[in-house]
């Protein structure tokens, strides 16, 4: 297996750093949801902080298995104010939606270089990607349903409680 190139290196390093910055999107949603006092979906929150910080480990390992420099850039404030829990959870969507092009964006510049490692790297984010599109879209379609409903509110943060570590 010949050592990384450069251009893919730099395309990993980008998306270290995009994972990093969806943890801490997260991070503070979840902050945003203890505020309220829905504990279910800061649970559910914090659990996706962990996720995103393993995604980005493991890329960064994977630099390090092929011989490259992981470099480390900062990550940007997240927003912090949201309208409600559906507001989060279409962000959530749409934050998702990015991360995919992202990746796939990644995919073809590994396939042009024909770095077949990488690829197969790539493969596990492409299916973790199903998920995280599919979680918000259950979500936001309960919260959208549920309406006004505070009580409807109550009910789908019991369910999101319910989210256990993968
Ligand atoms: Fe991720
Ligand atoms: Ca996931």
């Amino acid at each position: 297996m010949p050592r990384i190139s450069p251009t893919i290196q730099d395309a990993l390093n980008a998306q270290v750093n995009r994972e990093l910055a969806s943890a801490y999107v997260y991070l503070g949603m979840a902050a945003w949801a203890d505020e309220q006092n829905l504990a279910g979906a800061a649970s559910w929150l914090r659990l996706q902080w962990n996720e995103e910080l393993a995604h980005a480990t493991k890329i960064i390992d994977y630099i390090s298995e092929r011989g490259g420099q992981v470099k480390l850039a900062a990550i940007a404030e997240p927003p912090m104010q949201y309208e409600n829990l559906l507001d989060v959870f279409r962000n959530v969507l749409s934050h998702e939606e990015e991360v995919s092009d992202a990746i796939n964006k990644l995919y073809d510049l590994a396939v042009s270089e024909k770095d077949y490692a990488t690829q197969t790297l790539l493969d596990w984010y492409v299916n973790e990607q199903v998920e995280e599109e599919n979680q918000p879209m259950e979500i936001i379609s309960l919260l959208e349903r549920v309406g006004d409903s505070g009580s409807g509110l109550l009910l789908v943060d019991r369910r999101l409680a319910g989210r256990t570590a993968e």
